[in-house]
């Protein structure tokens, strides 16, 4: 199997499965640990689509979604792995939705030293 990141050859038992591309695991852990670039458009296309269906708030978010959102909300921030380790969802679940809140602009990730942490808007 081919890495789609860093095109590493590697065996098949050690490819990951991340947003749609099979990578190797150092190219999954820094897809995992990289702060996501902002992506403006993404967040005004989910505000706009909200507001024609009138949602606020939580309005419209899963069940898995509001419950980090509340996790968030009673811990002030936390990392992915509290989170992940709190919830018992996988990184890569919490990844994807915490990408919604954060396209929601309810929820966004801050770094402190080392270590990046997710807290609400
Ligand atoms: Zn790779």
């Amino acid at each position: 199997m081919r890495c789609e990141k860093c095109q590493a050859d590697v065996p098949e038992d050690e490819i990951y499965g991340h947003a749609g591309m099979k990578l190797c695991e150092d190219c999954y852990i820094a897809a995992l640990t990289r702060p996501q670039p902002c992506d403006p458009g993404a967040v005004s296309a989910a505000r706009t689509a909200r507001e024609l269906q009138g949602q606020k708030g939580t309005d419209g978010l899963t069940p898995l979604q509001k419950k980090i959102y509340d996790y968030l909300k009673e811990k002030g921030k936390a990392t992915r792995e509290e989170i992940a380790g709190a919830l018992g969802i996988s990184p890569e679940e919490l990844q994807n939705n915490f990408a919604v809140l954060r396209h929601c602009e309810l929820a966004r990730a801050c770094k402190e030293g080392d270590a990046i942490y997710l807290t609400l808007m």
